[in-house]
């Protein structure tokens, strides 16, 4: 092929006669880049924070004496929430690489119930957004979601610290949960900074953020919603996203009939 991806080996044999090899090396590529990738930017998000480590520690080794107990207290707080950030990057590769690795049978199917799973992470938002915003809660049919608790949970409280994240102060976020006969949907809704519409299809990608800055600075690893793909890809449901620049966002995440045992109709 002109673009280079069709690989033909041609081996004499017997006499004669040739023996054609063909194939098709774009897909080999495709993945060798993805590696190349990801390789690149893990190192980028863990360069910068050690650099911001190492820097702190060499001015402290310079000029302790230079420095008032309060410039200390400072450097040593600020150098301490880097290493916080890179021990939440490493957790959520080594998240990543399980969710990728692990089978979808390899999921314990335990009975979760959904509504209490939704207040518990309700609650954690409350927290997390320490008055900033305005919650409410709507839960309508009491469900039992069959699949990892450990999983739905982290899929759950991901969607709703995203929301207190990117919703600036005075904003207010909707968490849900409706089951019916068709299917269970957990949901989150915000007023927030929205996304312009060409980002949604490549949200989920790892490391992919519509705005680098403002990630960090809220504590961002990119990491996120690779990670909630994956977790309800394995639970048969899907991650459906709506949202409007300048307006705010919905997340989805819906479970088919089969994952849900419903408690009262
Ligand atoms: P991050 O750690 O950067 O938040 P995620 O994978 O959770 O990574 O999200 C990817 C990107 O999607 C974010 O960097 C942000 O640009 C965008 N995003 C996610 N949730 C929201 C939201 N509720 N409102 C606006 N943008 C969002």
């Amino acid at each position: 092929r002109r673009d280079g991806t069709l690989q033909v080996l041609v081996i004499p044999f017997a006499g004669k006669q040739r023996m054609v090899l063909s194939r098709d090396v774009s897909q080999l590529e495709r993945l060798e880049n993805v590696r190349r990738d990801f390789v690149a930017n893990v190192s980028h998000e863990m360069r910068t924070p050690l650099t911001v480590v190492g820097g702190f520690l060499e001015t402290l080794i310079d000029g302790l004496d230079d420095f008032s107990r309060e410039d200390v207290i400072h450097f040593l707080t600020l150098a301490s929430e880097q290493s916080t950030r890179m021990q939440r990057l490493i957790e959520e590769l080594l998240t990543l690489s399980a969710l990728e690795t692990g089978a979808p049978a390899q999921i314990d199917d335990e009975p979760v119930d959904a509504v209490g799973l939704v207040r518990e992470v309700a609650a954690e938002a409350e927290l997390l957004s320490a008055g900033r915003h305005t919650l409410s809660l709507v839960v309508e049919g009491e469900a039992a979601l069959l699949g990892s608790r450990k999983e739905l949970h982290s899929a759950f409280s991901n969607l709703a610290s995203n929301a207190v994240r990117y919703t600036p102060a005075g904003g207010h976020i909707e968490i849900g949960w409706r089951a019916g006969l068709e299917c269970g949907e957990y949901w989150v809704r915000d007023d927030g900074i929205g996304i312009d519409p060409a980002h949604i299809p490549r949200l989920t990608e790892r490391f992919y953020r519509v705005d680098r800055g403002r990630s960090r600075e809220t504590g961002g690893t990119g990491l996120g919603l690779a990670i909630v793909k994956h977790i309800v890809t394995r639970h048969q449901g899907e991650l459906v996203i709506d949202s409007e620049l300048g307006k705010g966002s919905r997340f989805a995440m819906r479970f088919p009939a089969p994952r849900l045992r419903m408690q009262r109709p």
